[in-house]
């Protein structure tokens, strides 16, 4: 909603906010809070609200420190749970430099920057529906996260009403409560894994949305005495949790990616897209997947995708057409996971699609086999590709795209790279469990 100032003010007073939480987002999707006293509002509505940007990992160096948050007043929402002291209301920011123009180290920033190009090229929004799955974990005397799974539970079982059911409907009502529109929720196939959909909206939207999702989710789950988690792979041999991204560019007449008349009922501008979410998709992986432990899931026999193909009737491949159309005509992206920065992740698929409108690139043909049970000389016959298997493959790709440098701006596409690199490094002089227990007596 496009809230004035006076209506910032009023709801402040009406809903007895005490306290402002101004969020932005890392490099590396964690969110980041500034909690001030109500007191503080006009000057943050003068956009004069200053903090310390050296402190923030991989945000700018320690003489260029002082930033302002700028808020984005459409943002305001108030959080349901309040306390004698009042509420707490958050506004996620832009931050800006301390020259006055957007950082353009901020994800969010560069998102808008992204979605600028869209609009230039003739487009008025990028829809985005995410899946973000998670598990809910038991915490210990010490109130630290288990791996004990918090029920045994599965795919939407009734199974008799646990904790993790009623946590889950909890986390509904206060999602509904801050004005999400939640359209499905549901357990997962793992146990202790669920799924909460909530309604798609434009990308930048979409994107404050699911970090927003991620607070309340943790929020809630600890009232429960649980932890909840979205790392993409907790445990090995059960399923792992992705955060699927359904996605569509509307022009002035509708969904752009419809035609009645086309192949699949999609339209030119649809295909040419896919042509570029395929031909990029080893790329942006180290986006979409960015730690270590991403990979884990991006294996054969959990319902992730391992290769880079697409298809219109099953589930295995890394983009499905689902099959409603019309407004809904839209690909779903099943590599990303929770792990990734939604800001970034959406830049880089928009920016990968646009890549494949401007040159026209032509998808392979759609996969309705099977992948899983193909060997490598009939997928090679049907040029599918492996998603990279490990973070350091995904970065190689990644360096190598000008297209990932277009859609992160030199100054992100450069520390991200930095980043993961050390943490790739700091992962590969580790000496694990699995290793000694495989070689120590056998040499
Ligand atoms: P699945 O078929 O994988 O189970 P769901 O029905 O659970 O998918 O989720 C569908 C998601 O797609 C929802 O978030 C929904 O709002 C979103 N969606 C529907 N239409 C569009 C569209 N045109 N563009 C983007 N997302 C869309
Ligand atoms: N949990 C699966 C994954 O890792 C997805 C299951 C589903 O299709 O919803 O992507
Ligand atoms: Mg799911
Ligand atoms: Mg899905």
């Amino acid at each position: 909603k496009n809230y004035s100032q006076a209506d910032i003010r009023q709801m402040a007073k009406d809903e007895n906010v005490r306290f402002l939480r101004l969020m932005f987002t890392d490099l590396f999707g964690i969110i980041k809070n500034v909690e001030v006293p109500i007191s503080q509002l006009d000057k943050l509505l003068d956009n004069k609200l200053m903090f310390d940007g050296s402190s923030i990992d991989g945000f700018v160096r320690i003489e260029e420190s002082d930033m302002y948050l700028y808020p984005d007043l459409s943002t305001w929402m108030v959080f349901p749970w309040g306390s004698e002291h009042g509420k707490v209301a958050r506004i996620i920011c832009e931050v800006y430099s301390n020259d006055r123009k957007p950082f353009v180290g901020d994800p969010r920033n560069n998102l808008i920057r992204v979605l600028q190009e869209m609009k230039d090229a003739g487009f008025t929004d990028f829809n985005i529906g995410p899946e973000p799955e998670f598990f809910l974990l038991k915490l210990d005397e010490n109130g630290k996260p288990t791996t004990n799974l918090n029920d045994k539970g599965s795919y939407f079982d009734l199974a008799p009403v646990d904790l993790g059911e009623n946590c889950r409907r909890d986390i509904v009502l206060e999602l509904e409560n801050m004005g999400f529109d939640v359209e499905a929720s549901h357990h997962e196939v793992a146990p202790g894994q669920h799924e909460i959909d909530f309604k798609y909206a434009d990308a930048l939207t979409a994107a404050d949305n699911i970090q927003t999702f991620k607070l309340v989710v943790k929020t809630v789950a600890r009232k429960y005495n649980l932890h909840a988690t979205f790392m993409p792979k907790p445990m090995d041999g059960i399923n792992g949790s992705g955060m699927h991204l359904n996605m569509s560019l509307f022009n002035k007449e509708g969904n752009a990616f419809y035609d009645e008349k086309g192949d699949l009922q999609l339209s030119q501008n649809a295909y040419w897209f896919l042509g570029g979410l395929l031909k990029h998709a080893r790329s942006y992986t180290a986006v979409c997947n960015p730690i270590v432990n991403s990979y884990k899931r991006l294996v054969p026999g959990y319902e992730a995708p391992v290769y880079v193909a697409w298809s219109g009737s099953n589930r295995s491949p890394l983009i499905r057409v689902p099959s409603s159309k019309g407004l809904s005509t839209r690909f779903e992206v099943r590599s990303v996971d929770p792990a990734a920065n939604p800001y970034l992740a959406i830049a880089s698929v928009l920016e990968a699609g646009l890549d494949g409108i401007r040159n026209k690139i032509e998808p392979e043909d759609s996969v309705d086999r099977n992948i899983y049970r193909m060997n490598i000389q009939e997928r090679n016959e049907e040029h599918i590709t492996d998603l990279p298997s490990t973070l350091h493959n995904a970065l190689k790709e990644f360096q190598n795209d000008d297209v990932m440098r277009k859609a992160l701006g030199d100054h992100i596409f450069q520390s991200f790279l930095e980043a993961k690199k050390l943490e790739w490094a700091s992962y590969r002089q580790e000496v694990t469990q699995w290793e000694r227990d495989q070689y120590l007596e056998m040499f």
